[in-house]
């Protein structure tokens, strides 16, 4: 339940020929700490490009968060597509909302963020595909920092180092 499909390194990394080839057309994407920093506003230029080029491809962008903030729509409308906030992942609601805006199929979805216990579980418990990124800042809310723990216990992964947002 714990094991994602692919890993990345980041969102801009994730091959979108690779995507199309596996008969993906739909994209969900975490926010925090996938696409911009956590709490941050601040969106890379290379994730950008890749949401603009992933758009501009045909893919179905939305991006689904358990931040509550108006930060969330806000960066949606910034990329120009849709954002659904408050979605309590690893439960369904959120990912079944998005797969509902996307019109895509499970088959052709997937999930891209960069947390097991709620993007790559939450994919698996209504079987869609993920893919795990690495944290784009170590910085976390509280009760993610707990959880990295365990993710670093379960996939050896070591500690975050920050990087460049
Ligand atoms: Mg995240």
């Amino acid at each position: 339940m714990l094991r994602p499909d692919c890993f990345a390194e980041r969102l801009s990394g994730v091959s979108l020929d690779e995507l199309s080839a596996c008969g993906i057309r739909g994209i969900i994407v975490d926010l925090d700490n996938t696409l911009v920093g956590y709490g941050q506003d601040h969106l890379a230029e290379a994730d950008e490009a890749w949401i603009r080029s992933a758009r501009a491809r045909g893919f179905g962008i939305v991006l689904v968060s358990n931040n509550f903030t108006g930060r969330v729509g806000r960066i949606g409308e910034i990329l120009g597509v849709p954002a659904i906030s408050s979605a309590l992942k690893p439960l369904p609601r959120g990912f079944l909302q998005a797969l509902r805006v996307l019109g895509t199929p499970k088959a052709a979805t997937i999930v891209v963020g960069d947390q097991l216990f709620t993007d790559v579980l939450g994919a698996k418990f209504c079987g869609l595909r993920s893919i795990l990124t690495e944290p784009i800042v170590a910085h976390d809310w509280l009760g993610t920092r707990v959880l990295r723990f365990l993710e670093r216990v379960l996939l050896g992964r070591k500690p975050a180092a920050p990087r460049e947002p």
